[in-house]
């Protein structure tokens, strides 16, 4: 493509020539954009579930970005506190002062010390959440003096994040590869995702399976050396990179047993999953009796309307730093940023004075029935799993040996081009098997969307998926 490139080609055209969709500027953008081949499409205006474009066209907005935008988009008690925030106070460093913004969202959340959840601390990205905790995991041991920890256990096919902490521990192997032998740490290893439709043998229970899983863990912990690992770290539900992957029943209270067991600290990964967006504010509350020593969030807390994630702290980890150095060794410029914190506040109040929540429970039963309903039988769909209004599409080739779809189709890509050509956005991922093949889906609007947006929604899914579909036996 040449740089020459104006700004008048379709949508169509763009695609099959590998640009996303035309936009309006100069041929060749100042920003770094995440690809220098395409462009991305420019969003005008945002109003509840739907995003208005450049040209005028309207998408619904079915995966609320990357499961961040909650309450959809323009909400108005959210842009007045934060331009309320911003006329009262916009900054302050917190190594001095604090402010009504941060404290309210803190108390918010753990006013009532939920599940033993005592501090909050603010950060900018779920990434810096990530390091964030492992950071505090390390030094609850250290101080301690149980200095001799220092591994960590994660899980394949998991994210959590692209700083050099966070990556470590996601096993995302395209985005790690090039970093590999020279910034992330070593000292991590990985076991298996507890992924019921890729690891459950036929014949297998579901007890069986969380046997196998618990036995896979307790054995790396024993190759390791139990009393050198810092923290076992885990998704509680798997997000963008296996797709909404469940956990099977009782898994999370096995691993719970098996970390107290060797003075591992559990940190549950819910940048995703947390906020309230699978049916219960913690997602950690559907699995029983599990309590994480820390949790991290991010993308609903805020619900895109400014940068903002964190970190929720067991009392059991705060009092070991009481008795010691009584300080968080870290910090940062903009952690709890008052405008942030105004924004995250003002969307949880919202969350909580329309029940969001339980509404979210609700509305998940509907869309999985929809998807279920209008998706299962179809030729390449392979598997409809979720919770809450946290729902993944899973697309093979074979359904009956789960073999997954050629690379080179490219299906979840294609599929997201034909949803956007009608009108709909979903979030698209490769490499749901093993981190290369697998196709998936995320479906994950903002938790107002009414049952009525939920049916067109998997309306147009459908119809894209059928046009798709024809186009493959076409071809092949
Ligand atoms: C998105 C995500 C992160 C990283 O959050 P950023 O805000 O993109 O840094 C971490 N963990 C999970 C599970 C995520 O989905």
């Amino acid at each position: 493509m040449s740089s020459t490139t104006t700004s008048t080609i379709t949508t169509k055209a763009a695609a099959a020539v590998g640009l996303a969709v035309e936009t309006t500027g100069p041929p060749e953008p100042s920003l770094m954009h995440r690809s220098l081949r395409s462009r991305p499409v420019s969003v005008q205006s945002g109003s509840g579930i739907y995003l208005n474009l450049w040209n005028g066209r309207r998408v619904l907005d079915g995966c609320a970005g990357a499961a961040v935008a909650i309450l959809g988009h323009g909400h108005p008690a959210v842009q007045a506190a934060i331009v309320e925030q911003v006329a009262k106070v916009s900054y302050v460093h917190t190594a001095k002062y604090t402010t009504d913004s941060a404290e309210d969202l803190a108390d918010l959340i753990l006013g009532t010390r939920p599940f033993g959840l005592s501090k909050a601390y603010f950060v900018g990205s779920g990434s810096e959440a990530m390091d964030s905790a492992m950071k505090l995991a390390r030094q609850f041991h250290y101080e301690r003096g149980e200095t001799h920890r220092t591994k960590w256990v994660a899980r394949r096919q998991a994210y959590h994040g692209n700083t050099v902490g966070a990556m470590s521990v996601s096993s995302n192997r395209a985005r790690r590869v090039p970093y590999e032998d020279s910034l992330l740490l070593g000292g991590v290893s990985f076991v298996d995702p507890a992924n019921s439709y890729r690891g459950q043998l036929a014949t297998e229970t579901e007890e069986q399976f969380v046997e196998r899983l618990i036995k896979e863990l307790d054995e790396e912990f024993r190759r390791i050396g139990p009393r050198s690992v810092i923290a076992f770290i885990a998704e509680t539900v798997g997000g963008a990179t296996g797709g909404c992957v469940t956990a099977p029943k009782g898994y999370f209270e096995r691993v719970r047993k098996l970390c107290d067991e060797y003075g591992i600290l559990l940190i549950l990964d819910e940048v995703m999953c947390g906020s309230g967006r699978t049916g219960s504010y913690f997602a950690f509350e559907h699995e029983g009796d599990v309590v994480p020593d820390i949790v991290t969030v991010g993308k609903g807390l805020g619900g895109g309307y400014a940068p903002i994630a964190g970190i929720y702290i067991h009392d059991k980890v705060v009092h070991a730093l009481r008795q010691g150095s009584a300080a968080y060794n870290h910090g940062h410029t903009y952690q709890a940023h008052p405008v942030s914190c105004a924004a995250a506040l003002a969307t949880q109040q919202v969350v909580k004075s329309l029940g969001l929540v339980e509404a979210c429970a609700e509305k998940g039963m509907i869309l999985g029935a929809l998807l279920r309903d209008r998706l299962g039988e179809k030729k390449y769909v392979g598997d409809v799993r979720g919770r809450g209004l946290f729902w993944a599409v899973e697309f093979v080739e074979d359904k009956a040996t789960k073999k997954p779809l050629d690379l080179s189709v490219g299906f979840s890509g294609r599929l997201q081009q034909e949803c956007f050509d009608l009108g709909l956005d979903i979030y698209p991922g490769q490499g749901t098997v093993d981190g290369i093949v697998g196709d998936h889906i995320l479906l994950t609007p903002p938790l107002t969307i009414t049952p009525d947006q939920l049916q067109s929604m998997v309306d147009i899914l459908s119809n894209a998926y059928d046009t798709l579909e024809d186009q493959l036996g076409a071809t092949s």
